[in-house]
C-alpha cells in the first residue's frame, strides 16, 4: 500500500475511531531532531564532520580541505 501522505489512508479506514487510533500510532512519521547536524556549506545531513568545529559534510570537506590547511598524506 502506498500513499503520498499518511493521512490520506484515513479516508479508506473511514470513521472508525479505534482503527484510526491504531493507524496513527503505527504510521505517523517520527519527529526528527531538527537540523542540529547539517553541513554549513551545502546543507547535507549525512557524513557530517564536526571535528575541530568544521561542521561540513565529507564531500565539502574533501573539496575545501586544502584551503583550510589540511594536508593529504600518503
Ligand atoms: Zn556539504
Amino acid at each position: 500500500m502506498t500513499a503520498s501522505h499518511y493521512t490520506k489512508v484515513l479516508k479508506q479506514i473511514g470513521h472508525k475511531p479505534g482503527k484510526v487510533k491504531v493507524w496513527e500510532k503505527h504510521n505517523t512519521p517520527k519527529q526528527r531532531v531538527g537540523d542540529a547536524k547539517r553541513c554549513r556549506r551545502c546543507g547535507r545531513r549525512k557524513a557530517h564532520v564536526s571535528k575541530y568545529g568544521l561542521h561540513l559534510c565529507r564531500q565539502c570537506f574533501r573539496e575545501i580541505a586544502l584551503e583550510l590547511g589540511f594536508k593529504k598524506y600518503g
